[in-house]
């Protein structure tokens, strides 16, 4: 493998694509783009990354934002667990590290929401530093590479490949971890690799062996959950819906939701007479499907008029205008009834 790094590299200048945050080495602008880059597609991630780097250009403006305006900023992008633990993550080094992002591993990995992976993309990315990034991507890829079954699915297995990555770091870790991740983007893809215009061919054991479909050996699918929820819609005069803001726990959690429950825990008509507001009995609007990584949600939207306005809601309650949200962070799956009542506007005319 001589010839990795450098034949890696000389690719990588000519192939690399352009990204906002590849304009510097600003390890805070790296770590927000990595931690949107977990699951997320680099198209997707582009504007979400400029206006939040347009909101919290720097880390101390990031600590100082309330939640609710930095999960509105990640709303869409999924995942929300990210924003929090990067929202803690700015907190943690301000208080700790003076807003400075510190150059030693271990102190890395105690920030909140940073695993291996990101501790190495970020260290050797911004300060050049000789440290593996082993992702999905570069497991695909040096699996291949090395005709090897590796994996991260358990921290012995990790060390594994995180050694062996180590390795093949030549001086230039940022670009050549970078590299790494765009072949495996570009070109050794998890499908069909375009081996005919791979730039380390020649070092390739599962090519030069045929035994590229081997390679990543394949890990059982976890089950995909069904979860059914009752929706109410409940609108006053004003044409604001009642939300409610989640707990710390659940599936949509620490965001602003349209009342729901789980169809298993309660029925429709007891989950009403819940709430803190005086309704008509309703009727059916919807059924909406979204899907989370290991959820298949389906949703059930009752619509309800108010009989009588609540002047003061209880906590966590809030009428909230759906057209005017920008400080409430709403998963998709909620903002999809907005959605399916704009493309019915007979609907809308209640
Ligand atoms: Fe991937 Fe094919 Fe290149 Fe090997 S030769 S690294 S399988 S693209």
């Amino acid at each position: 493998m001589k010839q990795l790094a450098p034949a890696l590299l000389d690719w990588f200048a000519q192939a690399a694509r352009e990204m906002p945050w590849r304009a510097d080495k600003d390890p805070y602008r790296i770590w927000v783009s990595e931690i949107m880059l977990q699951q997320t597609q680099v198209n997707t991630v582009r504007p979400y990354f400029q206006a939040f780097m347009k909101r919290f250009p720097t880390v101390q403006s990031l600590a100082e934002a309330p939640q609710d305006i930095v999960l509105k900023h990640w709303e869409g992008l999924g995942y929300y667990s990210r924003a929090r633990n990067l929202h803690k993550g700015a907190q943690y080094l301000v208080t700790e590290h003076q807003g400075q992002m510190p150059r030693s591993y271990s102190a890395v990995l105690k920030i909140p929401g940073i695993g291996p992976y990101t501790a190495g993309a970020l260290l050797s990315i911004a300060f050049d530093l000789p440290v593996p990034a082993v992702d999905g991507n570069v497991v695909r890829v040096l699996s291949r590479l090395d005709a090897a079954p590796y994996s991260i699915e358990s921290s012995s297995k990790r060390r594994e490949i995180e050694a062996r990555a180590q390795a093949l770091i030549p001086a230039q870790a940022g670009d050549f971890n970078q590299a790494l991740m765009e072949l495996g983007a570009l070109i050794c893809t998890p499908k069909s690799p375009q081996c005919f215009r791979c730039p380390v061919q020649n070092e390739c054991r599962a090519y030069q062996t045929e035994r590229i479909g081997e390679f990543p050996v394949k890990k059982k699918k976890s089950r995909v959950k069904a979860v059914q929820l009752w929706v109410a819609l409940i609108q006053n005069e004003r044409g604001e819906s009642l939300f409610c803001k989640q707990g710390k726990q659940g599936i949509f959690r620490e965001m602003w939701c349209l009342p729901w429950i789980d169809k298993q825990n309660c029925d429709l008509q007891s989950f009403m007479e819940k709430l803190p507001v005086q309704t008509d009995s309703g009727e059916h609007l919807a059924e909406i499907s979204h899907t989370l990584t290991h959820r298949q949600l389906s949703l059930s939207v009752y619509r309800y008029r108010l009989q009588e306005e609540s002047r003061t809601l209880p906590e966590p309650f809030l009428w909230i205008d759906p057209e005017n949200n920008a400080n409430y962070a709403i998963p998709v799956a909620h903002q999809k009834v907005f959605r399916f009542l704009a493309e019915h506007p007979l609907l809308s005319l209640f």
